[in-house]
């Protein structure tokens, strides 16, 4: 029952704002961390990672990552 829970919150943090004043940021949904669209990792992180909005990723109870900061704003 958990990972249903899991798995919809992934659905809806992968939905796009509707309200774009939140940055852009990559969010690693395997191990929680959320970057910068630019940073060196967001590119290579191509199979754990989703795009949405800094609010949501933190909503979702990730963290910035320590390289980029999680968003160059
Ligand atoms: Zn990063």
């Amino acid at each position: 029952m958990r990972k249903i829970f899991f798995l919809l919150g992934l659905f809806i943090a992968a939905l796009p704002a509707l309200a774009a004043d939140s940055p852009i940021v990559v969010l690693n949904t395997q191990r929680l961390i959320y970057h910068s669209p630019d940073c060196k990792w967001a590119h290579r992180c191509t199979r754990n990672c989703i795009k949405t909005t800094l609010d949501k990723a933190v909503e979702y109870g990730a963290r910035p990552c320590k390289v980029c900061g999680g968003s160059q704003n």
